[in-house]
């Protein structure tokens, strides 16, 4: 066991009430988890974390522990709290290298359930939906599983054998995947219904770049951080690189770019050090990386040359502070590539070809407390219904999702409960 593990271990208090738990969104029974590893009982502590949270391995890796679990640590009041991802990782990698699905319960075998989409959404429903029996299939467009997982979070941060681990495992479960599918393009929500699903997940996320709507934002230079994380051996992006945004998207390209060829990178950003959205260690490793930040810059126009660049001034609107340009002071900064990372927002390729299923004024999937669209048996969460969030907050809403999914089938189809009403 790695020596900073134990003695990280050994440090924790055993609290009463434990703080790390209240902090982490999905209550992670880190404390109880801990003294089971120091009794020697580690598959039982892997157990109880993945129990509580399928996808713990992977929200080791990239929780914002720092406001989560380690931020509300009783030691870090004083000094380093505990550094519970690297024993809750220590813990999560090992039990799945011995995970074996228990047997499932049998009296679900006959209700089909289909997820659309394979990210953290679509995985949680998918890991507590197969343990209570159900029969799931997953459909996935791309050509792996994992969403932003694998296609969004470059591997120096989440190494992708973890997305391949984890989804040997579902399979393991009896779960199947259908990659190159996508839900609304060839098959559609009422296929699925009438080949006998009782309910419909869809987990689809957030794909969809947003636009600074500005002169030059189609030329063959410019790329939105979605595409380009998706695939970044394919672009050709020069030496000097501009990337306009300054959250975590935005530092993930950077780092991603120093490390396929750009000896330049440039941050820009239209506001303060304050607008800064990304964590602060993600900002400090771009940083060590060599990315240069230039605050208070609004992009006027993209050209084959660069980005023109002017300083601008924030003014505040109904309490939201924003970003002008201020006329006159319009530069040409010499770039050779430059890189949109302003956030993304849904995709409508299944609610443009399905009936029913209502989305709100952004185009988020409009849900109930329940996960229940406006259409019946169709469910959704994580970020097609949040808007860009974490991997914790999709694991959180997905497993009420799943209860409130399995509740539906049982009273509708097991029960019969004809009274039964979808909203
Ligand atoms: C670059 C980047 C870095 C991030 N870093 C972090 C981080 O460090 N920590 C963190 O907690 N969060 C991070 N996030 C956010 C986090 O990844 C998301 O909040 C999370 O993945 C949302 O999960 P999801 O299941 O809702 O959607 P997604 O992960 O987006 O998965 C949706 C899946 O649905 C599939 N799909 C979509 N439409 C269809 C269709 N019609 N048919 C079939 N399949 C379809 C997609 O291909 C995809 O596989 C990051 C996001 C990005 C973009
Ligand atoms: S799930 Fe995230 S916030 Fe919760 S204990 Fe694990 S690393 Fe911390």
């Amino acid at each position: 066991m790695s020596k900073h593990v134990i003695e990280d271990a050994k440090r924790c208090l055993q609290c009463p009430k434990p703080m790390c738990s209240q902090g982490c969104p999905v209550n992670t029974p880190i404390r109880d988890a801990i003294r089971l590893l120091l009794d020697s009982k580690i598959a039982e502590a892997g157990k109880l974390l993945f129990d509580n949270n399928p996808l713990s391995l992977v929200c080791c890796h990239v929780c914002p522990q720092e406001n989560q679990c380690e931020g509300h640590c009783i030691m870090g009041k004083k000094g380093m709290p505990v550094q519970i991802s690297a024993i809750e990782q220590y813990i999560s990698d090992y039990y799945l290298s011995i995970y074996k699905p228990e047997p499932a319960p049998t009296d679900k075998l006959n209700s089909k359930v289909a997820i659309i989409g394979s990210g953290p959404a679509g995985f949680t429903i998918a890991f507590i939906l197969a343990r209570k029996g159900y029969d799931i299939t997953i459909y996935e467009g791309n050509d792996k599983t994992g969403g932003i997982m694998r296609y969004g979070i470059p591997e120096f941060r989440l190494p992708k054998r973890i997305i391949d681990r984890l989804t040997k495992t579902l399979i393991e479960s009896g779960v199947k995947v259908r990659p190159n599918t996508t839900i609304g393009a060839n098959l559609s929500v009422d296929d699925l219904f009438r080949d006998g699903f009782k309910a419909v997940f869809m987990g689809t996320g957030v794909w969809r770049p947003r636009k600074l709507n500005i002169k030059g934002e189609s030329l063959g230079n410019v790329h939105f951080a979605i595409e380009y994380l998706r695939n970044p051996d394919v672009y050709s992006l020069g030496k000097r690189l501009a990337v306009i945004g300054a959250g975590n998207v935005a530092m993930d390209v950077a780092r991603t770019a120093f490390r396929h060829g750009s000896e330049e990178v440039f941050i820009i950003c239209n506001m303060g050090e304050d607008a800064i959205t990304a964590r602060t260690i993600e900002v400090e490793y771009a940083k060590i990386d060599g990315a240069r930040f230039m605050m208070n810059k609004t992009a006027i126009e993209f050209t084959e040359e660069g980005v023109i660049l002017a300083d601008s001034e924030v003014y505040e609107e109904n309490g939201i502070k924003k970003a002008r340009p201020i006329p006159g002071t319009e530069a040409l900064f010499l770039t050779d590539s430059i890189i949109v990372a302003i956030s993304q927002g849904p995709r409508s390729v299944i609610v443009s070809t399905t009936t029913g299923i209502d989305i709100k004024s952004d185009g988020l999937v409009a849900v109930n407390e329940f996960g229940r669209t406006t259409r019946e048996g169709v469910f959704a969460s994580g970020d097609v219904v949040t808007g860009a969030k974490t991997v914790v907050e999709a694991v959180k809403v997905s497993r009420r999702v799943a209860d409130s999914i399995d509740e539906y089938i049982t009273e509708k189809y097991i029960n019969g409960n004809t009274d039964y009403k979808w909203l």
